[in-house]
């Protein structure tokens, strides 16, 4: 392996809204700031077609507000290089950050990696990703008023979620088995609620669209084999989210599914190891909330290195 020489004050892992804050307040408060991506710089808002909730724009394409992010945190100086980080090692004051053939030495981490959506694997949901498919109720249920839409799922997040939609559109919610997973009061919310309609035993077998957009699912009920098609405008899959965090496991500063415990100050049990974003645990996963977890880290290993000295 070889080590870089040089010595970095924060090493910022990932370049999605949480990553690329975190390195605009360490590098404007004159940290020696790196950022590695093993991607390209934006994360989730690369996949994302229209962002109408980031304050500031009525609408914006989600690509557009990575590159828009990305220049505004290049001003103050931070480094940014590809790596895909595998491990952090502590070593008394300094962690080191391992990316491949390459490892990097800091006083402080921030680590940003996001987390990620199951997905059906089924025909058609990658075409329509952006186009009538969504794994996110709050970023995309504004655009399908008065539509109807699948809800693919029987966890909290399916049925959660499925409620959550009908301030806009009737709701199926196609699930596999015949009762759901939800707690009970989540679903009692669903079943009082005349706009959620079920289909049990279903699986879904294919998303259709007119080339543009979703115009149905193709079902299969798992007992009888029966197929049919359903016309809907959109479906929603929540067939689980997972954190990126397999390269931090053995900090022992995860909870039991994988996501990064931190205080409100984005601490995690590890001094000089901070995590923000959708990779640590928390209830909203937002491009606002990854923002604010950003800024709050940056400032606060700021804070850490000052009282090293
Ligand atoms: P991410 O954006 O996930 O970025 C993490 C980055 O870390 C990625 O670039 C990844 O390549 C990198 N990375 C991961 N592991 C490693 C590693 N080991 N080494 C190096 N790099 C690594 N939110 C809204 O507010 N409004 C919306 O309209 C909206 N729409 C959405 C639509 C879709 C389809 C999806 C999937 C999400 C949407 N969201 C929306 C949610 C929002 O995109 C996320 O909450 C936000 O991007 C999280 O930011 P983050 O910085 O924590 O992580």
């Amino acid at each position: 392996m070889e080590q870089t020489e040089t010595i970095y004050d924060v090493i910022v892992i990932g370049a999605g809204p949480g990553g690329m804050t975190a390195a605009l307040y360490a590098s404007r408060s004159n940290l020696k700031t790196l950022l590695l991506e093993r991607g390209i710089p934006g994360g989730e808002m690369n996949n994302t077609a229209e962002v109408e909730n980031y304050p500031g724009f009525n609408s914006i394409l989600g690509p557009e507000l990575a590159e828009r992010m990305y220049e505004s945190t290049m001003q103050f100086g931070a480094e940014h290089v590809y790596g895909d980080v595998k491990r952090i090692v502590v070593d008394g004051d300094y962690r080191i950050v391992e990316a491949g053939k390459k490892t990097y030495k800091t006083r402080a981490v921030i680590i940003a990696t996001g987390s990620y959506h199951r997905k059906l694997g089924v025909p058609g949901e990658a075409q329509y990703n952006g186009r009538g498919v969504s794994y996110c109720a709050v970023c995309d249920g504004a655009f399908f008023k008065g539509k109807k839409l699948a809800v693919v799922g029987g966890g909290d997040s399916a049925v959660e979620e499925g409620t959550y939609l009908t301030q806009f559109a009737d709701v199926n919610i196609v699930h596999r088995r015949d009762e759901l997973r939800a707690q009970k009061v989540i679903q009692d919310r669903a079943f009082k609620n005349e706009k959620v309609s079920f289909t049990w035993n279903a699986i879904v077998e294919e998303i259709k669209g007119d080339g543009q957009k979703v115009t149905g699912v193709v079902i299969r009920n798992k007992n009888t084999n029966e197929i049919t098609e359903e016309a809907v405008d959109g479906v929603f899959i929540y067939v689980g989210i997972l954190p990126q965090s397999d390269a931090f496991l053995d900090l022992g500063i995860t909870d039991e599914e994988g996501w990064i415990i931190t205080n409100e100050h984005m601490e995690t049990a590890i001094p000089g190891i901070f995590a923000i974003g959708d990779v640590r645990q928390k209830l909203l996963r937002q491009i606002t909330t990854a923002v604010g977890d950003g800024g709050e880290a940056g400032n606060r290993a700021f804070a850490y290195i000052e009282d090293l000295h």
